[in-house]
């Protein structure tokens, strides 16, 4: 027989759901009529036999079983599951008995209720008490579960994770260490075990450690992370980075070092040798400047000497010798001129680096000017129409950036087309940069061509068309990377070229 009733109030989804198991009917009436006399939600499902009540579980599973102690077909205690209970049972019988509570209990009952009409009456309280119980003993049950987990887990991390772990005494006594962090150094857990944390530190990184540690110890702060060399058994270093904080009992205590160690030992020889790159490039780009510059400068006397001695044979033997050799004095001079304004330009170059001056506010504008004064010759000669926009202060060295706007600036002249020539020059902030831009209308670059003419003494056209030493854009090039920005062209041929080159913006540097 399965009777099931509702509670008084609505079912909710915190309805308490009973199975009680009792073949008398009396008593299970009695408590029946208990439950409905209380205020809880409850769903009660009552059968007469532990047959049924099996069913019933098989169904679904009740937060509580209440049951008769001897039934027809079983006892009361066949309804505790042999392994994980999943509900609270509460034991009833019609005799008071001591050793049967027991039973009831170790069996895993969480109450036991000898049989009376108070009893009945009382049997909504002891279901309570029951699950209240059923609650503690559930979430208790569930703490030592989760406690277990987590240190679970944290034993497959410490003994299978990449990262070196140690953990080390107050002393700095080595206590435990994981394989990974053996493999490290190169010791065994057991021969670590003997050692402490300083002995297989550099000499030269223990004092550094030893502070970190006082610090961490004395709460000073949660932990502190630290790039330094360990000792390996068989000799030799291994450069690390340890984070390392303290674990503490509830009161504060600090118990032990918690250390988390990852090699880094290739970053470090690669940034050594990136180091030690980047000073050999240093040193040859300063013998390479160096050797540019005694060699253009002490070129200059032997060639002004060449000069004035072919100027002279020009003056003094013109139409005297023939025209043929008035054709070779000729281009004597021209290569001569040449050759000085190779010179010079590669002299130019080479004091970019070593000659500059200090960085100061400049105002742009002002040596735009200059420099248009500067090509005042070139700009009416060519009919050239040059407009610009309002540009910035700027940090920069003057005379260099001035060397820029002339290289920019009479490039786009030269390199015209059938028209007089249009340049304009404008400057944006874009970010934490001055964006600077030289427009013209010139004949246009081919883009294949757009890296390769920032190279010294690169060239597109015949001399014979244009002028030039190939020069220019190097220096440019080199002026804008002393200020730290970047130079490029963007171009179409037949259509035009713009010239953009970047200065940092140091007031928006400072503002960051
Ligand atoms: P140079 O002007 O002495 O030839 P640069 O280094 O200043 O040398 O320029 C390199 C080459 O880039 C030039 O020979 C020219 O072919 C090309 N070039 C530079 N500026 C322009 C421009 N504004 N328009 C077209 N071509 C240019």
């Amino acid at each position: 027989m399965v009777v099931a009733e509702k509670g008084k109030s609505e079912m909710g989804p915190e309805a308490i759901n009973i199975l009680m198991v009792e073949d008398e009917e009396a008593h299970a009436e009695a408590i029946r009529r208990a439950f409905r006399q209380t205020e809880n939600n409850f769903n009660l499902t009552w059968v007469s036999s532990i047959h049924e009540a099996f069913d019933s579980l098989q169904k679904s599973v009740p937060d509580l079983v209440i049951t008769d102690w001897l039934l027809p077909d079983g006892k009361g205690t066949d309804l505790l599951p042999s392994g994980k209970a999943l509900f609270p049972i509460v034991l009833m019988t019609s005799h008071g008995n001591e050793k049967l509570a027991v039973e009831a209990i170790k069996a895993g009952a969480v109450d036991y209720a000898v049989k009376s009409p108070s009893m009945f009456a009382e049997v909504p309280h002891i279901a309570k008490r029951a699950l209240r119980q059923w609650g503690l003993f559930t979430e208790g049950k569930r703490a030592v579960e989760k406690l277990r987990e987590s240190e679970e887990r944290f034993r497959t991390v410490f003994e299978q994770g990449p990262l070196g772990i140690h953990m080390a005494g107050l002393d700095y006594r080595l206590i435990s260490c994981n394989s990974a962090f053996c493999y490290i150094v190169g010791y065994s857990d057991q021969e670590l075990s003997e050692l402490t944390f300083m002995d297989i530190t550099y000499s030269e990184d223990v004092d550094a450690d030893v502070e970190e540690a006082r610090k961490l110890l004395a709460g000073k702060m949660p932990s502190y992370k630290m790039e330094k060399r360990l000792v390996r058994k068989q000799g030799g270093m291994v450069w690390i980075h340890s984070t390392r904080s303290i674990i503490r009992d509830t009161d504060g205590k600090p118990l032990y070092f918690l250390t988390m160690v990852e090699d880094i030992s290739e970053r470090k020889h690669t940034e050594h040798a990136l180091k030690q790159t980047l000073s050999e490039l240093t040193r040859s780009n300063a013998d390479l400047e160096q050797f540019a510059y005694v060699a253009s400068h002490d070129l200059q006397e032997p060639l002004r000497n060449v000069a004035s001695c072919v100027q002279l044979l020009a003056d003094g033997y013109k139409n005297k010798l023939g025209a043929d050799a008035d054709q070779l004095i000729h281009y004597a001079i021209d290569s001569v001129g040449r050759m000085k304004a190779l010179i010079n330009d590669l002299l130019t170059f080479s004091r970019i680096g070593t000659k500059g001056k200090p960085f100061e506010e400049i105002k742009c504008n002002e040596i735009l000017e200059e420099t248009l004064i500067s090509l005042e010759s070139a700009i009416s000669a060519t009919g050239a129409v040059i407009s610009y926009d309002p540009l910035p202060v700027a940090r920069a060295d003057g005379t260099q950036l001035l060397q820029v706007f002339q290289n920019l600036i009479s490039n786009a002249i030269k390199f015209r087309g059938d028209e007089p020539p249009k340049v304009h020059i404008s400057a944006a902030k874009i970010g934490s940069e001055w964006i600077f831009s030289v427009n013209d209308s010139g004949i246009g670059i081919a883009q294949r061509h757009f890296d390769r003419i920032f190279i010294i003494f690169q060239r597109l056209n015949k001399r014979t068309e244009y002028e030039g030493t190939g020069m220019g854009l190097a220096i440019v090039k080199k002026i804008v990377e002393r200020h730290r920005g970047r130079v490029w062209v963007e171009s179409e041929v037949g259509v035009g070229s713009t010239f953009y080159f970047t200065i940092p913006n140091y007031s928006f540097a400072l503002l960051a």
